[in-house]
Order: structure tokens, then C-alpha cells, then sequence
């Protein structure tokens, strides 16, 4: 294997030390441990694995964690109601739901309940609009991630060609608009791109959330290349890969993330960021 391994494990570590300072900072100041709350409504296992996660991952860091859970047979406007209500607590100083939810419960109309001032997850639209104009917002955990380790790793991001594989509103739109924000000229690849090999050949950085195991091959891939696979797939066996062929492209790769241990520990230790982040803002609200 040629290319350097971007450990995500040993990057959250460092991010979970570091809002733990600052969640300490913020007890002092506001008189109470900074609150996170999450909105879950039963039926997803993997859901609830998150969930408790979170949980530890907010206990270790000293911020109050409350879960919020509904029953699968729960109401549009029993959750919407919820949502609007955590929104109004001033204990909580950030809100997540988690996804996925039953059929027959909308998300986008329960975001609609959230006070974007408490959108850790930076999935409201008013975050998205922020995020799309370049000005300051909440920006959604997993991208967030991704450029974390990109700038820790000193990857030069101003000037270079970045391809992103994926659209969706939570992982690849983002991702795409903070590499334009850091200045990389950026092409957005999706199911319909014609020839992905091609566009992403000619690209010194390339971020992949397509959810495909073994999509992107070596092939496709520029000798020396930055490749960030935020894809996240359960094998039968249970255990995680990613989008990217690991083994053949870390062979031609400069740099690459491994799944697991890459971009995943990254984006939880995003959160505590948001959530310092909103907490913060709550000082002065
Ligand atoms: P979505 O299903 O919402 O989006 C997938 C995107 O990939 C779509 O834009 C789709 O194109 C595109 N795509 C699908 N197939 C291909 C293909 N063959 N060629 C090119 N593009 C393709 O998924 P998410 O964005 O929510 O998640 C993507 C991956 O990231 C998943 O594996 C998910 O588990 C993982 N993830 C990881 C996280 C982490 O912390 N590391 C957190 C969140 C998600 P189109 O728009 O045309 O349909």
C-alpha cells in the first residue's frame, strides 16, 4: 500500500478532547452542561445503536443528553409537536432526529418544527441557505467531518480539482459547497454521470458518498489522489465497508480513509462541535 492512511479515530479523539474543553467552559458560563436532545421514533435497530452512542459520547464530554423517543405508531404532529417543544426548552441547546423514519412520517416536515439556532445536525433549510450563500451555519455533521480531516491532514484544498460522488442534502450538496468555500473547483457526480472514471481521473481530491460498496475502483481513481469515502455499508457478515475499493486504491491513492475508522468517529465528534456551537450562541440569544 502506497498511500497515507487519514486515521478518523485518532482525529476524533483529538475533536472530542477539545469540545470537551470547551463544554466545560460553557457549564461555567451558562450555569448548566450545554443540552443535546434526540428525537428518535422506534423501528430502526441501527437507530438505537446511534442513539446510545450519542448518549456515551455526550456523558464523556459533559453535555446533557436527553433522548427523546416516541413510539413507531406515533403521530406526523405528535412529533412535529415534540420537535417544536425541545425547541422551546431552554435546557436544550441542540436538537437532532434521527433518521430513518417509519413510512408515513415526514422529516422534512418535522425539521420545519426545529429552531434553526438549535440544528445540530444542520439539516433545516435555513442552514442549508446559509451554508449555500457561504455565510456561518450549522453544517451538517458528516461533511463537516470530512473537511476537518482534510485540512488536519494538510491537504491543500485552494486551487485543486474536487470531485464529490453523491447529491443528497446531508452528505454530498455540502460537502461539495465547504470544498467550494475552500476554494477547490468543484464537479458534483451522481447517478446519471456519464463516465464517472473520467471526471473523476482528472481530480487531485475526490469525496465519495454514493452508499455503493466498491463503486470507485482504482481505475478511476489519479495516481496520488485525496480520496475521502464517506460511504457506510453493512456486509452480510456484519461488517462495514465503504464505497471505495480500499485495498486497490490505497495502492494508487496519496491519501485515502479507511472504513471503518475514517470519516464515522469524525462526524460524531462533529456534533459536540455543533453543539458548543449553539450553546454558545445561546449565551448571547
Ligand atoms: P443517498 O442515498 O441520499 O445519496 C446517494 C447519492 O449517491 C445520490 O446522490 C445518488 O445519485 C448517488 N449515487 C448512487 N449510485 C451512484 C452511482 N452508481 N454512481 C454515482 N453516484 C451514485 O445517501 P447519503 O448521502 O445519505 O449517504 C451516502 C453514503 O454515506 C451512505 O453509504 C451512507 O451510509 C453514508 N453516510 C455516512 C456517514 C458517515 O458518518 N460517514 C453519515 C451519513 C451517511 P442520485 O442523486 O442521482 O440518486
Amino acid at each position: 500500500m502506497t498511500a497515507r492512511i487519514l486515521d478518523g479515530k485518532a482525529l476524533a479523539q483529538i475533536l472530542r478532547a477539545e469540545a470537551q474543553a470547551e463544554i466545560a467552559a460553557l457549564t461555567a458560563t451558562l450555569g448548566r452542561a450545554p443540552g443535546l436532545a434526540v428525537v428518535q421514533v422506534e423501528g430502526d435497530a441501527s437507530s438505537t445503536r446511534y442513539v446510545r452512542t450519542i448518549g456515551k459520547l455526550c456523558e464523556t464530554a459533559g453535555a446533557a443528553f436527553r433522548h427523546a423517543l416516541l413510539p413507531a405508531d406515533s403521530a406526523q404532529a405528535t412529533l412535529d409537536a415534540l420537535i417544536a417543544a425541545l425547541s422551546a426548552d431552554p435546557a436544550v441547546d441542540g436538537v437532532l432526529l434521527q433518521l430513518p423514519l417509519p413510512a408515513g412520517l415526514s422529516a422534512e416536515q418535522a425539521t420545519l418544527q426545529l429552531d434553526p439556532r438549535k440544528d445540530v445536525d444542520g439539516v433545516h433549510p435555513v442552514s442549508a441557505g446559509l451554508l449555500a450563500q457561504g455565510r456561518p451555519s450549522f453544517v451538517p455533521n458528516t461533511p463537516a467531518g470530512g473537511m476537518e480531516l482534510l485540512r488536519r491532514s494538510g491537504v491543500e484544498l485552494r486551487g485543486r480539482r474536487a470531485a464529490v460522488v453523491g447529491r443528497s442534502s446531508i452528505v454530498g450538496s455540502p460537502m461539495a459547497q465547504l470544498l467550494i468555500r475552500a476554494d477547490a473547483t468543484v464537479t458534483v457526480c451522481h447517478s446519471r454521470t456519464a463516465d464517472l472514471g473520467a471526471v473523476l481521473r482528472e481530480c487531485e481530491i475526490v469525496c465519495v458518498a454514493a452508499g455503493r460498496p466498491g463503486l470507485i475502483s482504482a481505475a478511476m481513481i489519479r495516481p496520488g489522489a485525496v480520496v475521502v469515502d464517506f460511504g457506510t455499508n453493512v456486509r452480510e457478515d456484519g461488517s462495514l465497508v465503504g464505497d471505495v475499493d480500499f485495498a486497490a486504491v490505497a495502492e494508487v491513492a496519496g491519501a485515502i480513509t479507511p472504513v471503518p475508522g475514517g470519516t464515522g468517529p469524525v462526524t460524531n465528534a462533529m456534533l459536540l462541535r455543533n453543539l458548543v456551537l449553539a450553546a454558545s450562541s445561546f449565551v448571547t440569544r
